[in-house]
């Protein structure tokens, strides 16, 4: 039987990442296409995940033997903030369907996207698959994270009752080419960009929200589609593998703003406003369960994330690029 793999959510920011990965990795190596694959890249016009209607539509159109589900309403820690009910909803509502149909169609396997959002607020570090139920998320994004922490409760239960192959990746805060670059409601890196490019562009101020203070790991799009890729070749537990950088790269919000300065080549104010929220202070994630895993292919070699600085600079450049020519910059006066 040929393999369908079914990418939800293919036209964010990390299914545009595997596309590219799948596409360009040479045929048959780790991370690439193996012959009579076929990859599918589904997004919103090809049916509202929401709907149970149209989510089994687009499993009977695709008949996917293998599900990567990344679709999901997606936001910043303001957009977080802002809609709790519409984030625990819409997305408990695309989970449930999705995983209902990859059971009733009999899909081999699904790895769904969770978050290191959904890790306990109060809770020892570095944070690891153990610690998920361990106690509330931060408030800040608990509508988002509550509905991210039960896709790992519905694994389990499809595996006791019907034996199913589902599991799930919790990635840090990733960045690349085709982020969300609005202003207000996307993550810090592609907000930060924008908004540095258009302080730029306009001879205005450039303001980062919050004290700048707060610590982050970030992983770039294009490495976790590998790691995406990986599990889906090489890994069969239900338990979830968190996706990240080591735990000694988290860096500070400032000095991430610092980095897109730079890059950008902006010389003018630039301030912090601390009026505006901070959100989680940190939260550090350990990748060791993941390099241990992949280590056990020796056949392969050691995993290589692409060093901070130069993703950055790849994703502003690309936003340059594409400023004018599709980037998701949103609503800009
Ligand atoms: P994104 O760029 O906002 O893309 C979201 C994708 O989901 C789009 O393809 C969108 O389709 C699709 N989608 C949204 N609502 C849908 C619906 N009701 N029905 C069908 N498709 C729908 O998101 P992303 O950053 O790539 O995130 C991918 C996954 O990674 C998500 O599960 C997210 O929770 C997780 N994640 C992201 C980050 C991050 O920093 N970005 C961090 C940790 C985890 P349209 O284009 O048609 O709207
Ligand atoms: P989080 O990692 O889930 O909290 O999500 P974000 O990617 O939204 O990062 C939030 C952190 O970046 C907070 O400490 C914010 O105060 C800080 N931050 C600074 N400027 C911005 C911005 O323009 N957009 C966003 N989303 N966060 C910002």
């Amino acid at each position: 039987m040929s393999t369908v793999v079914l990418v939800t959510g293919g036209s964010g920011l990390v299914g545009k990442a595997i596309e590219h990965v799948i596409n360009t990795e040479p045929e048959s190596s780790r991370f690439g296409k193996r012959p009579g694959e076929k990859w599918v890249f589904a997004n919103s016009t090809e049916g509202d995940l929401k709907d149970p209607v149209q989510t089994e539509k687009l499993f009977e159109k695709y008949k996917p033997t293998h599900v990567i589900h990344l679709a999901a309403l997606v936001g910043g820690l303001f957009k977080n903030m802002k809609y709790k009910l519409t984030f625990l909803r819409d997305n408990t509502l695309i989970n449930d369907n999705v995983l209902h149909f990859s059971h009733t169609k009999n899909v081999q396997k699904v790895i769904s996207c969770l978050s290191t959002c959904v890790f306990p607020d109060k809770v020892t570090y570095p944070l690891d698959e153990t610690k998920i139920h361990d106690g509330p998320p931060h408030e800040s994004n608990f509508g988002y994270a509550n509905a991210k922490r039960m896709v790992d409760v519905m694994n389990h239960a499809y595996k006791e009752e019907f034996g199913c192959n589902f599991t799930s990746a919790i990635p840090t805060n990733v960045f690349g080419p085709h982020d969300n670059f609005d202003l207000e409601d996307s993550h810090v890196i592609p907000g930060l960009i924008h908004k540095c490019y258009r302080a730029k562009q306009n001879n205005t101020p450039f303001a980062v929200s919050g004290t700048g203070k707060p610590l982050r790991q970030f992983i770039f799009s294009y490495d976790l589609a590998r790691l995406f890729i990986w599990m889906l070749r090489e890994y069969d537990d239900v338990e979830p593998v968190i996706l990240s950088v080591g735990e000694e790269e988290e860096v500070s919000i400032k000095s991430v703003a610092d980095k897109i300065v730079k890059t950008v080549g902006f010389q003018g104010e630039y301030k912090f406003d601390s009026t505006k929220a901070d959100g989680q202070f940190r939260k550090p994630a350990s990748n060791k369960r993941l390099l241990t895993l992949m280590s056990q292919n020796k056949n392969e070699q050691q995993f290589k994330f692409t060093p901070f600085d130069e993703a950055l600079e790849y994703t502003v450049k690309w936003f340059v690029e594409n400023y004018n020519k599709g980037a998701r910059i949103g609503k800009v006066a």
